[in-house]
């Protein structure tokens, strides 16, 4: 019988390549938009947070570029594109 795998320990088999520039971005001013609250549940990888002071915080490592956030949150609140050729996930499938 084969073991089973949590869903953080698959997402931990993907490597990462940094990008010269984050290929995700808040847009200035819209931190405390509601719309983002959206991100911070849907992210697969959990990679949004909102600190105390109701500020909503994306960190790009371990993004899977799957576009739920954008999909969810809108363009008037994220800049979103993907990473340039060579950089980003490689998915490794455990
Ligand atoms: S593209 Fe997907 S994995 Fe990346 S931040 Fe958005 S929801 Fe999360």
């Amino acid at each position: 019988m084969s073991e089973v795998m949590g869903l953080k320990a698959k997402l931990g088999l993907n490597v990462f390549k940094e990008d010269k520039e984050f290929h995700i971005r808040i847009k200035p001013g819209r931190e405390k938009d509601e719309r983002l609250k959206k991100a911070v549940i849907v992210c697969p990888s959990g990679l949004y947070s909102a600190n105390d002071a109701g500020d909503v915080e994306i960190s790009v490592d371990g993004c899977l570029e799957c576009g739920t956030c954008l999909i969810a949150c809108g363009e008037e609140v994220l800049e979103w594109h993907y990473p340039s050729g060579g950089a980003g996930v490689q998915f490794r499938f455990g």
